[in-house]
């Protein structure tokens, strides 16, 4: 699928808006309520709706949330999806809690060989206070058996707080010399009403800068085809790689080959444009393969040329929030 000048070829499915976690740039600050349980996509739509775009280009799926392992049933949606023929690279955002050694086992013999997991901080007691959980634990020990068990790369997003985990950048990059994980620094983005302040943003060359006054200066690392929008760099001698996410201060719009569902059924071109196309009711009211597939067509006529959240006005700001969208 064309979009401007852009290959679509990557859906990003957010399987349900309900986490086991309370993540403060992440969940809105004010009270909200989840998605009625008949409001949201069923597996069968989703397979449905992703076997259509698979037809229409399709290759490479990411299932996300919310926490996609708080839904129930997801292993044998898992081995559905997995037996789509056009489909070459399925993998997992997770925040790791609810990943156990035997649950990873099982994920590897479906086929699911790439994981992400979201880790903010390597101290229990600040893991608690970003996400509201006291599971710094499991999700640590999910990651080493992730590592143990063959997956490769484990990848682990960590969002930098200015005044919060800034401290523990080196530390973090630090993993990159013991494990060949992929350590993705994330540029936190405001959207909604989160907890967190402007000013907490911490952007790009300041994490660079931390971490190569520890390190010395960081070696770019070639993007590989596949590679999403991380600049990718190394410590000299290290086995992992460590990448940056840049959305706010070098927006990778004109190389952004996704299209996301959501778990209200909806298609959302650009994670950070308020655009939608309900592809669900159509669906369940029987709408034809042909009309379906117009719809996605349709929908990716709209993806924005770049997003303007760097603009810093009140307009600019996605109003739904990353757990309802899938991150
Ligand atoms: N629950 C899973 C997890 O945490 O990995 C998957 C969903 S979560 C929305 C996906 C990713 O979005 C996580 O890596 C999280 O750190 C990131 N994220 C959430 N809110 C964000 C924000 N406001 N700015 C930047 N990244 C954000
Ligand atoms: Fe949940 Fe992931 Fe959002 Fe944290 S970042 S609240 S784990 S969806």
């Amino acid at each position: 699928m064309i979009a401007g000048n852009r290959t679509i070829n990557y859906l990003r499915i957010s399987i349900t808006d309900r986490c086991n976690f309370r993540c403060k740039y992440c969940i809105p600050a004010s009270p909200f309520s989840v998605i009625e349980h008949k409001k949201i996509a069923r597996y069968e739509e989703i397979l449905k709706i992703t076997r259509l775009a698979c037809e229409l280009g399709i290759t490479k799926v990411r299932i996300t949330g919310g926490e996609p392992f708080v839904r129930k049933d997801i292993f044998p949606f898992l081995e559905q999806l997995c037996a789509i023929k056009c489909l070459n690279d399925i993998s997992i955002t997770t925040n790791g809690a609810l990943l156990t050694r035997k649950k990873i086992e099982k994920l590897i013999s479906l086929g699911i060989k790439r994981l992400n997991f979201s880790l903010d901080t390597l101290k229990p007691e600040k893991f608690f206070q970003i996400t509201g959980r006291d599971r710094f634990q499991e999700v640590w020990e999910s990651i080493l058996a992730s590592h143990e068990l063959g997956i490769s790369p484990v990848k682990i997003n960590a969002v930098v707080l200015q005044g919060f985990n800034d401290d523990e950048i080196d530390n973090l990059a630090a993993l990159t010399i013991k494990y060949p994980f992929h350590i993705r620094f994330i540029e936190y983005m405001p959207m909604g009403d989160s907890a967190i302040e402007k000013q907490q943003q911490m952007l790009t060359k300041d994490i660079q800068n931390k971490i190569e006054s520890r390190f010395g200066k960081l070696i770019p690392v070639k993007k590989s085809l596949n590679d999403g929008p991380a600049k990718k760099f190394q410590i000299p001698g290290a086995k992992g790689i460590i990448g940056f996410i840049t959305p706010i201060s070098s927006h990778f719009c004109s190389d952004c080959n996704r299209l996301r569902l959501t778990s209200r059924g909806t298609l959302r071109p650009c994670l950070l444009n308020n655009y939608e196309r309900d592809i669900l009711n159509p669906l369940r009211n029987g709408a034809s393969d042909d009309q379906l597939k117009q719809i996605i067509l349709s929908a990716l006529t709209k993806k924005p040329s770049f997003h303007n959240l760097n603009d810093h006005t009140a307009s600019s700001i996605p109003i739904s929030h990353m757990t309802s969208i899938g991150g």
